[in-house]
């Protein structure tokens, strides 16, 4: 069965371009052109006929779509993924601390937005796959049950605090997650404005992980906004 997809988005040649790409790879696109019919199609779904994923434009003609996602985020954990010209900082670190599971900024390529969109059905366990436990990209591997981090043959040591952070990231690999969130859940609430925590032990864990540190091809920087996992390999 393919996988229903809600795309919200009000500017009609951007809605039916994305409609004929994601419709040639599989998935079923039903499309919304405001805030009202969004609701509409989000809320009086069947039973069977729930939707997977929501693509969310953030200017419609009839409100901002962060109060979609607000809405939605009362009683559901379904994929958001956030398109939008708006390409401010404040923004996108709002949308994802809204609980929002992705960001794309306009224009953006399918390929990317086919990865972003495996990535959030994925961590929603789609499909009844298994937390993501084990992660591959490259040479790099972390076993979660484990505690097992290896580069290559080789075994890696971090510190309880490095392997907390990594391991942060591979729950939510190939996502963003923000400064925020990686503090709340490393250090702790209190620690939210401690940004040189995340600066600091990044940089050790660049330093140990990655050929060149100045070019990570593991730990990705979102600026401004927070650090992504690059996206698995394969999927254990
Ligand atoms: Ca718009």
């Amino acid at each position: 069965m393919s996988l229903r997809v809600l795309l919200v988005e009000d500017d009609r040649l951007l809605r039916s371009s994305l409609r004929d790409a994601l419709s040639v790879e599989g998935y079923d696109i039903r499309t919304a052109a405001s805030l009202a019919d969004a609701r509409a199609q989000s809320q009086n779904a069947l039973p069977g006929d729930l939707i997977d994923l929501v693509l969310l434009d953030l200017g419609l003609p009839d409100g901002d779509g962060q109060a979609l996602l607000t809405e939605l985020r009362r009683s559901s954990q379904i994929p958001v993924i956030v398109i939008s010209a708006r390409e401010a900082e404040g923004q996108k670190i709002r949308m994802l601390d809204e609980g929002a599971d992705d960001y794309l900024v306009k224009p953006f390529g399918i390929g990317e937005l086919l990865a972003r969109m495996r990535v959030a059905l994925r961590r929603r366990g789609h499909a009844s796959e298994p937390a993501l436990l084990h992660y591959q990209h490259g040479p790099l591997a972390v076993d979660l049950r484990l505690r097992r981090v290896r580069l290559g043959s080789q075994d890696v040591h971090l510190t309880p605090t490095e392997y907390a952070l990594l391991a942060r990231l591979v729950r939510q690999a190939g996502q963003v997650v923000t400064h925020r969130q990686l503090l709340t859940d490393v250090w702790g609430p209190e620690h939210t404005e401690q940004t040189h925590y995340l600066r600091l032990y990044m940089g050790q864990l660049r330093a140990k992980l990655e050929t060149d540190s100045a070019d990570p091809q593991h730990l990705l920087t979102e600026p401004g906004v927070g650090y992504r996992l690059a996206e698995p390999d394969v999927i254990h």
